[in-house]
């Protein structure tokens, strides 16, 4: 079988349009291909028996039990018929064949392509110590996982929460809402450390300091403790143990490219793709946690592995495999939520790329902005408790012009006139 740039087969019969990976990013190209009038056949394939779903309620609303199941999916369950999306779940993709274009699933079926687009997201770092199979030890990215990981969230159960990253902070916020006792074991100095810099990151030690969180610093995991095969405890590089009824690790996450990299694409931190979100095969693209894309304003690839991204990449990688030139260029955004402390990020910063943070307002009230500046320009903002300020610190970002440093930390100066 052969197919040409008509995208028909042999027969002469109109090969779809496939994505693979059935979660935001995936169902969200379809829905941009359809939205942009895009008639021929679209195949969603994914691996996950739930239709596509969003996963930030799983550490928050949904994991505290305040959100229902309904709220996480992206589309009713009719969506899919209605826009005449083949809806393929609990469909490993298991090769690519970019010569042939087509994909082979798991039970050995083949699906023909004109275009194929990767949306196949990143799966936990797995905990490479002795002793973390055991029951008892949880990851965080699945429904089914947050689900596990409630019902471990008991009045009095000892949560061990390894990394104090994002996941593992919300994770912890949650746990001391259900009630139980929670140790954040991080094996840097601070949370969020490389992230945020230490000025902020103390911000977050301190906000879960305030709701009983035990959070130790330089702890290095030797080894998770059990009882016939159930997790009892996490012992440390210093010989201490913390005792656990359950344990829930967040110690990051790893694109998943193994498809990417057996079909021979270009692979480096996830796919590598141009900044129309084309990988190294022209009639193959790549979108979301997946995707390390050539960003035009940072003159560089990123990946990001937020929300926002997978949310509006697509719409890039569906008009750019109709043959438009779209540009993916959008200043990376993500959220959090954490106890009483909601926040929200736009900018981009290289670990330790910045000379100087600036406040606006007091980080002791939790109610403020902290600006990463360089040279005087603005790199990335944070409001935290400040609301429906995004838009002018993107404009700060994308403007990449220096202001007046007194100005950007006085409440008094509106941000639109810096
Ligand atoms: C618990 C949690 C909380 C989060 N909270 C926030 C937040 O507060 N703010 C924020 O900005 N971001 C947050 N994120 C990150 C955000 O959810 C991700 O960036 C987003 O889910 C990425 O979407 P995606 O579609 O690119 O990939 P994914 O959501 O990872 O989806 C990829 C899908 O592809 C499937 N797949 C992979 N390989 C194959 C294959 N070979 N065949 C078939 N299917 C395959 C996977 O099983 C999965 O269903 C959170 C993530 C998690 C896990």
């Amino acid at each position: 079988m052969s197919t040409d740039s008509s995208g028909t087969d042999d027969g002469g019969r109109e090969r779809p349009f496939v994505i693979v990976g059935a979660s935001l990013g995936g169902a969200k190209a379809a829905q941009a291909l359809r939205e942009a009038g895009y008639t021929g056949g679209i195949v969603l394939i994914g691996d996950e028996h739930e239709r596509p779903y969003e996963r930030p309620p799983l550490s928050k609303g949904y994991l505290l039990g305040t959100s229902a199941r309904e709220k996480i999916y992206v589309h009713p369950p009719q969506w899919y018929a209605e826009h005449d999306v083949t809806l393929r779940l609990g469909t490993p993709v298991v090769a690519i064949d970019p010569a042939a274009h087509t994909v082979t699933l798991a039970d050995d079926g083949r699906v023909e392509y004109a275009k194929l687009l990767l949306t196949t997201g990143s799966s936990p770092r797995r905990l490479p110590v002795p002793g973390a199979d055991q029951e008892g030890v949880h990851y965080l990215r699945r429904v089914e996982d947050s689900e596990r990981i409630r019902e471990a969230f008991r009045p009095g159960a000892r949560v061990v929460v390894v990394g104090a990253g994002w996941i593992g902070l919300e994770t912890a916020a949650a746990a001391r809402a259900a009630g139980a006792e929670v140790t954040v074991l991080e094996v840097a100095e601070l949370p969020l450390l490389r992230v945020l810099g230490r000025e902020v990151a103390q911000v977050f030690a301190d906000l879960h300091r305030d709701h009983g969180v035990d959070l130790r610093f330089g702890a290095q995991v030797a080894e998770l403790t059990g009882t016939d095969g159930r997790v009892s405890g996490v012992r440390l590089a210093d010989g201490t143990t913390v005792p656990a009824d359950a344990v829930v690790v967040g110690i990051g996450i790893a694109p998943a490219t193994a498809l990417a990299e057996a079909a021979g694409l270009e692979v480096d931190n996830g796919v590598k793709t141009d900044q129309h979100l084309r990988t190294s095969d022209p009639d193959i693209h790549a979108a979301g946690d997946v995707a390390n894309a050539y960003h035009p304003l940072f003159g560089r690839h990123l990946r990001v592995e937020h929300w926002a991204n997978a949310l509006n990449q697509p719409q890039t990688a569906a008009r750019a495999m109709l043959g438009e030139d779209a540009v993916y260029d959008r200043v990376p955004y993500f959220f959090t939520d954490q106890y009483d402390l909601g926040m929200e990020y736009v900018g981009w910063v290289e670990p330790g790329g910045y000379d100087r943070v600036v406040f606006r307002g007091d980080p002791a009230t939790r109610e403020f902005i902290a600006f990463w500046t360089s040279g005087g320009r603005v790199l990335a903002g944070m409001n935290v408790n400040v609301w429906d300020v995004t838009d002018p610190i993107r404009d700060l970002v994308r403007s990449g012009r220096a202001v007046d440093l007194k100005a950007l930390a006085d409440p008094a100066v509106p941000l639109t006139d810096l």
